[in-house]
């Protein structure tokens, strides 16, 4: 049992923790400022059943947002359907983040609406949001603890079977079981030292543990060493296959099976559609896509799209 004293520094771990995961989303404040919660259980649900399993729909509604002044979105209509991924891409400072900050709460839009199941986001406590949404940043600092600690904070009362199926579906598992103390070894500044993919695969399975209803992705802009690369993406496709996921999206893999590809521009939906459609109307997008095409290599399906950097 930890002490009270342990609890309180690992709390800070903890809120410390939440805020570096969200380093390219910074500025969170309010929805930051609370660590999550432990269980999941919604009162109301007598029955036990998480609130948490369903996908949820998302709805932009004619969004606009500036910062301080300064048109920052520009009349943004788009819905997710629950389980549906959309996919994010355009130019650095197009306005993708700050989708992301409007979604979690951080801002309110200037003018529109956001819905999550019809519930205007404004409505809906920083808690409660904090519970419906996770995010799996670009970079994940972890907890000095346990990797099975490390997995279980997403959910405090996993069990060790469900901690493994998640491992597993993140595709962390057989690397995990390779470690001498398997579950149980340290990882960070006292432990085991991981590779930003490996990280990245255990802050997936926490929140596959975890199930939140929206999943907001951050992928990472620059390119893992194959294998890691390989299997994070096959684990991203496993996760945002069954749910609904906004991914702030670079590599062509996760564009390619999204449901619904934005090309953001300054702040507007200057193109969308799904890849075949997109790549067939030879607009914005197809440049986008081809430009990175490697001439040796053909078409890299893995590859990162590079785009106005
Ligand atoms: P992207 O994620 O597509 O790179 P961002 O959403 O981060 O784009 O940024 C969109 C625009 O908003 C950029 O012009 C950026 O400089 C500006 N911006 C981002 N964050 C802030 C902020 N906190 N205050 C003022 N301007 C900001």
């Amino acid at each position: 049992l930890r002490t009270l004293y342990q609890a309180i520094i690992s709390l800070n771990i903890v809120y410390a923790g939440w805020r570096n995961a969200c380093v390219d989303l910074e500025n969170l404040t309010e929805l930051m400022d609370e660590p999550p919660r432990a269980g999941h259980l919604e009162p109301q649900e007598p029955t036990g059943v998480p609130e948490i399993s369903m996908p949820a729909a998302l709805d932009f509604d004619r969004v606009s947002f500036d910062y301080d002044g300064r048109e920052i979105l520009h009349d943004l209509s788009f819905s997710a359907a629950p389980g549906e991924t959309i996919a994010l891409v355009g130019p650095t400072g197009a306005g993708k983040s700050t989708i992301a900050r409007l979604i979690l709460g951080a801002y309110a839009p200037a003018s529109g609406r956001i819905l999550l199941d019809g519930r205007d986001l404004s409505t809906i406590s920083p808690s409660e949001l904090h519970r419906l949404i996770g995010v799996v940043p670009q970079d994940t600092q972890l907890f000095n603890d346990t990797i099975g600690y490390n997995i279980a904070y997403g959910r405090l009362d996993a069990t060790q079977d469900e901690i493994e199926e998640a491992a597993r579906l993140a595709q962390i598992d057989g690397f995990i079981e390779g470690l001498e103390k398997g579950y149980d070894t340290l990882v960070g500044e006292r432990g085991l030292k991981l590779s930003g993919g490996e990280r990245q695969r255990i802050a997936l399975a926490r929140i596959i543990l975890r199930k939140p209803r929206l999943l907001l992705l951050d992928e990472a802009t620059s390119a893992l060493d194959t294998g890691t690369e390989q299997r994070l993406m096959e684990a991203l496709r496993q996760v945002t296959a069954r749910q609904t996921t906004i991914a702030i999206a670079h590599r062509l893999s996760t564009i390619r099976h999204a449901d619904l590809i934005l090309v953001i521009e300054v702040g507007r939906i200057v193109e969308q559609g799904r890849h075949d459609t997109l790549m067939a109307a030879r607009g914005r997008y197809f440049a986008m896509v081809t430009n990175q095409s490697d001439p040796v290599s053909g078409f890299p399906d893995e590859g990162v799209l590079r785009v106005g950097s």
